[in-house]
């Protein structure tokens, strides 16, 4: 029997990570999910996820933290390489500029950017040696227009962007494909404080998009049909940036 491929994502235990987890499951993916600290949560997914019949091994650790990133997969590596890597992990820390405080730019730089320069550093250098995999982002719309109360947010998304594009210049030699998702407003814990009244006027499809809705657009990126796709930002965004 052929072995599954690995995907391996940050931030999987709940909102879009988790969705993506159960699509590539069904793709026939086993998982590796990092996650933060949501212990239960991760271990219900990884549950549904054995349910389909694929493997899935819990990684918790902060992706902001070099050593516990290689404490956690430095090991694994030894043994198995990803196909896809999905940085998803995020946080917000929204507040205007002038109130920010410099832990609120500190964490939220460090765990989407600083998170993805640590993890595609290693995952990549691995890849490089079978030469294939994929690799993507998930940034967001703030990171291309800009947003009101998130200059932290939207400087952490809008670098991942141009992390991702130049990292798809030195990997496509190596038959490595990166990519990024840019997600609009998504049903999920992090946006449980948007005024939805005020904002969904501005989005042309009039409603938040769905985890799936996202995690469809990553599988369709890991798979053959999506070869000759790389550097590029994909929205899924009901038009609100078009
Ligand atoms: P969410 O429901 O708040 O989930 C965030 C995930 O990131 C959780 O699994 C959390 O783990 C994990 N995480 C947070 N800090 C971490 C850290 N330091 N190390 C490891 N894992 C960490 O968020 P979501 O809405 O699904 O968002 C997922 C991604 O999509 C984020 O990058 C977000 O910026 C982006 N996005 C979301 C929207 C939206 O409307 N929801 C729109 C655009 C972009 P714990 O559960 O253990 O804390």
């Amino acid at each position: 029997m052929t072995k599954s491929p690995i995907a391996f994502i940050s931030g999987a235990s709940r909102g879009i990570g988790a969705a993506i987890a159960l699509r590539l499951a069904d793709s026939g993916y086993d998982l590796w999910l990092n996650y933060h600290s949501a212990h239960d949560a991760a271990q219900a997914l990884k549950d549904k996820i054995e349910e389909k019949g694929q493997g899935c091994l819990l990684l918790p650790f902060d992706v902001a933290d070099e050593q516990a990133v290689s404490a956690a997969l430095e090991p694994l590596l030894a043994d198995e390489v990803p196909f896809a890597f999905i940085h998803n992990a995020g946080i917000t820390r929204d507040t205007l500029l002038p109130l920010m405080r410099r832990a609120e730019w500190d964490t939220v730089l460090e765990v989407h950017l600083t998170g993805f320069f640590l993890l595609a550093r290693l995952l990549s250098k691995f890849m490089v040696s079978k030469r294939k995999g994929r690799i993507i982002a998930i940034s967001s719309v703030s990171g291309e227009t800009g947003q009101a109360g998130q200059v932290n947010y939207s400087a952490a998304k809008a670098g991942l962007i141009g992390a991702s594009k130049a990292l798809a210049r030195e990997l496509a030699r190596r038959n490595i494909l990166v990519n990024v998702v840019s997600p609009g407003l998504i049903d999920t814990e992090m946006i449980k404080d948007v005024p939805l009244d005020k904002v969904l006027p501005m989005v042309p499809l009039n409603r938040v998009g769905t985890v799936e809705e996202v995690a469809g657009v990553v599988n369709f990126l890991l798979s053959p049909d999506a070869g000759y796709m790389t550097g590029q930002v994909i929205g899924v965004n009901g038009g609100l940036y078009i």
